[in-house]
């Protein structure tokens, strides 16, 4: 008997995605080379599974400041904040972000995973009941079970389901925190924040929106969904990540309430991990303020997004409900999943193979998500790729013939 019997199953099926070399874990990239390209097996391959929303990991300002930290403060904090100190860096990010978002405070996370951990955890008290969509990020389940309040589950952005559980609780004492997304990362769709903000507002609850996928996205400003659906001043606690649209590394919450700050005492995963380096923070610095400064990137990504949601639609594959940077195929098993994903490695197009437990409703996926560097050219590549592979599969009926076939240079892959 060995401690990972229990893992049996995850074992025998990496073992046959191995065996027929379709074990997404072990793709290698030799480089990634921009924000939109990389090479694997010494192939150049076109990255459209990054959530590298903006493209902004290889921007010349981000790096230049990076680089400038690392050699100015070190590598590291090699500690907590409450044991190590803060430095200025983290103090003058978090007023920036606060100055974003328009809220009075913001704390600084080592990963946005640890955001929602730490946000959750720490409010959601004994007495207190936890309202989380469904469809909810691992971390918002994982800091459910860190904190010891009451957990209820609401159907998928369904406002109406959410306002009769929250009804059910009747007299009992303790706060109502409502946890929602601003898009959902696996099949690319929005909350009902009107709907949503209009329960909390009713319930007298909180409201914490994980605006992860949707900061720099949406909203005029590029303040995510809470944004363009114009709730901003309902919703209590904004999370997010640096990892995605900044292109780095690190989590964040905002908030107006006085009192937000006594979590930098309270929230465990704040307090008991090594703050971020100093260069990350730099270049999260450098981001945001690139955010602020061109308002065309969110503009760029969003369309980038729609580009790529109607070709496919047009091409005939079944998708998550609405367009945005996250593009989801709907495939009709797993089996069928990996063989895509494995065709669209070799055609030269990576993205991401979603299977269940992580994904929802138990649908096997190919996620997809453009950038703002995504060029007209390298979307339409895409579309032709996963739509040949389609075809191959017989997903989806052949289309009529494309006017660009006298020109197969444009649906080409760049030259290696
Ligand atoms: N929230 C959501 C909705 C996410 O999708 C993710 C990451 N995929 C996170 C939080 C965690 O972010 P990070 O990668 O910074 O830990």
């Amino acid at each position: 008997m060995s401690i990972f019997d229990k893992f049996a199953d995850i074992r025998n099926t990496l073992a046959e995605l191995s065996a027929n070399g379709q074990n997404p874990l072990e793709v290698r990239f030799d480089e990634i080379n921009s924000p939109v390209e990389g090479m694997v097996g010494g192939k150049r391959v076109l990255l459209f599974g990054t959530s590298n929303y903006l493209g902004l990991t290889f921007d010349a300002d981000c790096i230049e400041a990076g680089v400038h930290m690392l050699r100015e403060s070190g590598t590291g904090t090699t500690g907590s904040r409450i044991a190590n100190g803060t430095y200025t860096g983290h103090a003058s990010l978090e007023s920036q972000l606060a100055n974003f978002y328009g809220k009075r405070t913001a704390m600084v996370f080592s990963t946005g995973y640890q955001a929602n951990l730490g946000l959750i955890s720490a409010l959601a008290g004994r007495e207190d009941h936890l309202f989380i969509d469904a469809d909810s990020h691992a971390s918002i389940y994982d800091a459910c079970r860190l904190s010891s309040a009451e957990v209820i589950r609401f159907r998928h952005n369904d406002a109406d389901d959410l306002a009769r559980r929250i009804a059910r609780l009747k007299d009992k004492p303790g706060c109502r925190i409502i946890v929602t997304e601003g898009i959902y990362s696996m099949l690319g769709d929005t909350a009902p924040l009107r709907e949503i903000a209009a329960v909390k507002r009713e319930s007298g609850s909180y409201l914490i929106v994980d605006e992860a996928h949707s900061m720099g996205v949406l909203g005029a400003r590029g303040r995510g969904q809470c944004e363009a659906a114009g709730v901003e001043a309902d919703v209590d606690f904004v999370v997010g990540t640096f990892s995605k649209s900044l292109g780095a590394m690190g989590g964040f919450a905002v908030s107006d309430l006085e009192g937000f700050d006594l979590l930098r005492v309270a929230a465990r995963p704040y307090m008991f991990t090594a703050s971020l380096p100093p260069s990350i923070v730099a270049t999260v610095s450098a981001a945001l303020h690139r955010i602020q400064k061109d308002p065309s990137l969110g503009a760029r990504v969003r369309a980038n997004g729609l580009r790529l949601y109607r070709g496919l639609q047009k091409a005939g594959f079944l998708l998550g409900p609405q367009p945005n940077p996250v593009v989801a195929v709907k495939m009709p098993d797993r089996e069928c999943a990996v063989t895509f994903w494995k065709y669209l490695l070799a055609e030269g197009v990576y993205l991401n193979l979603a299977l269940p437990p992580a994904t929802p409703g138990s649908l096997a996926l190919l996620r997809s998500s453009v950038n703002a560097q995504h060029t007209d050219e390298q979307i339409d590549c895409a579309i032709a790729a996963i739509t040949r592979v389609g075809v191959r599969l017989g997903l989806i009926k052949p289309a009529a013939p494309d006017p660009r076939v006298n020109h197969p240079e444009k649906l080409a892959l760049p030259a290696e």
